[in-house]
């Protein structure tokens, strides 16, 4: 494992983080949690705590409900140009603190700062894209078949949002909820995740600063998201529960909102098929296959979980792979020169390391990686494995960490049954030069986004979401925006 030349100890980065953690962001204000006890929050490199944040209960939750409620109407009656140009200020924000931001992230989150820069630009464009969207949410208008009357369809802001997010992209899972709500005219209470909340509330003063009124995002952090969460969706003024997440956590959340019948979308966990075929380009499969599998050190819900490779091309591809896992630079997220840093969590670890050592208990072969080093810090090493048969754990759960499983194949058939063999749909990737069977391919794998040729499918410009059990509705494109209105029909005799 080659370790970066970066500070291993909780070095700040020169940030102001008591700024960020003076108390949950209700109605525009800091406000201290009625929470047993403040939450920590640990730098997954040194294992340190950095600072700690505020502690809702259920009456801060319902005080967060108070305050998206009566910032509603005022929120839903504003100009939708007005609205984009908020919208705008929040992007141009988010791109001169770019630099501040990905620290924070990358302190925080512990991902390298390059994925952290990355982040934060695709956590901004979603506010680019959504004020270009505010402007443009049109209705319909037309005759019946029957000729008795017009149709008039208008969409309407759907309403108070519940929005809850996971820790893995701190800022884009947030933003990518939050300016398409803005855009609807709809107001929310964001639930972020524990272990990431910093750079959720600092977006959060970011947005006051860019002129979103008071009450309309309030972001709450809490030690017990079941019960404040229940509460929240069991408030009759909450009419949407926007949710990305793990697939268990989402189907507890869809069974409570099936109580009051809520709107929800749930972008949820994935399996992500790679696919090589003999006459890909093999410089395009590895870099393809690099991004798709270590961006953000696995710790994506599109990162190629399954990497299967067609036997003609096979010993090159393992062989380039292999070189390419081993010479990353392992080190602190903030550290210079690092690739791939730590886990969120010592639990994280533990469950990629459970998995590799079931498949190596299963016969696969470690090609690279596949130990545990001691701490401190979560750290698991850029790890191939080779021959995991397919009754290993892996095969089926999702690694979410460096660890890149190849399998070899023989036909297209043979390949597509195996990508289809998992209940989730999320992402998958094709390579081949043959474009018309990319397409058919594609055509053929059950997953909302498949990635040709390339290893990154993401684009706030692109409807993302999945198939199957990895979620319902998309985020992103002119979708997104959509998921945030209810339409009404109003039937019209002129
Ligand atoms: P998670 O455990 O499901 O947590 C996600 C969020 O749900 C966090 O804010 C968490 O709060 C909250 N939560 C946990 N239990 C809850 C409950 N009973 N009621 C209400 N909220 C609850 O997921 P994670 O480990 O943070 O994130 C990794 C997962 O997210 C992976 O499965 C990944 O594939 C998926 N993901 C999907 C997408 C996508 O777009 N499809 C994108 C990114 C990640 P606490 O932090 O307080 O536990």
């Amino acid at each position: 494992m080659n370790i970066a030349t970066g500070p291993m100890s909780p070095d700040v980065a020169g940030l102001d983080l008591d700024s960020w953690s003076k108390g949950l962001f209700i109605g525009g204000e800091w406000l201290e949690g009625h929470g047993p006890h403040r939450i920590p929050v640990v730098d997954p490199s040194s294992e340190a705590v950095l600072t700690h944040v505020a502690n809702a209960d259920l009456s801060d939750a319902a005080a967060a409900v108070d305050a998206a409620a009566a910032a509603a109407p005022a929120w839903a009656a504003t100009a939708p140009r007005k609205r984009s140009e908020i919208l705008r200020r929040c992007f141009e924000l988010m791109t001169e603190r770019a630099e501040m931001l990905a620290k924070l992230i990358s302190l925080e989150n512990g991902k390298a700062l390059r994925d952290a820069r990355g982040e934060v630009a695709y956590a901004a464009e979603f506010f680019r894209w959504n004020a270009e969207e505010a402007v443009r949410i049109v209705g319909e208008f037309g005759m019946a078949p029957a000729g008795a009357n017009r149709i008039l369809v208008d969409y309407q802001p759907i309403g108070v949002c519940v929005l809850i997010t996971p820790w893995n992209f701190p800022a884009a899972m947030a933003t990518r909820k939050i300016a398409p709500a803005l855009a609807a005219g709809c107001t929310m209470v964001l639930k972020p995740a524990t272990e990431t909340p910093l750079t959720a509330y600092a977006l959060a003063a970011l947005y006051k600063e860019a002129g979103v009124p008071d009450g309309v995002v309030n972001v709450i952090t809490t030690s017990t998201p079941g019960p404040v969460t229940a509460a929240m969706l069991a408030d009759p003024r909450v009419r949407k529960l926007s949710f990305t997440g793990s697939t268990g956590v989402g189907r507890t959340l869809l069974a409570e909102a099936s109580k009051t019948v809520l709107s929800c979308s749930m972008e949820l966990g994935g399996n992500a098929p790679l696919i090589v075929f003999d006459d890909a380009d093999l410089d395009t499969a590895l870099d393809g296959a690099m991004v798709a599998k270590m961006r953000n050190a696995g710790e994506a819900c599109t990162a190629a979980n399954r990497l299967y490779v067609q036997s003609g091309i096979y010993d090159r591809f393992v062989a380039g792979l292999t070189a390419r896992m081993e010479a990353l630079v392992v080190g602190a997220g903030t550290g210079a020169g690092t690739e791939c840093g730590p886990m969120i969590t010592a639990k994280a670890v533990a469950k990629i390391d459970e998995l590799v050592q079931d498949a190596v208990g299963r016969g696969a072969k470690v090609l690279c990686g596949g130990n545990k080093p001691a701490g401190p810090g979560f750290f698991y090493p850029p790890t191939v494995l080779t021959d995991v048969p397919p009754d290993a754990a892996m095969a089926h759960e999702e690694i979410f960490g460096p660890v890149a499983p190849i399998t070899r194949f023989e036909t297209e058939d043979e390949v597509v049954a195996r990508a289809n063999d998992t209940e989730y749909g999320l992402a998958a990737y094709v390579f081949t030069k043959d474009i018309g069977r990319g397409l058919k391919v594609s055509r053929r794998i059950e997953a909302g986004m498949v990635a040709l040729n390339r290893g990154l499918v993401s684009d706030p410009a692109a409807p993302f979401g999945g198939m199957k059990q990895s979620g319902l509705g998309r985020e992103g494109g002119s979708h997104g925006v959509l998921e945030f209105t209810e339409p009404q029909y109003v039937a019209v005799t002129l």
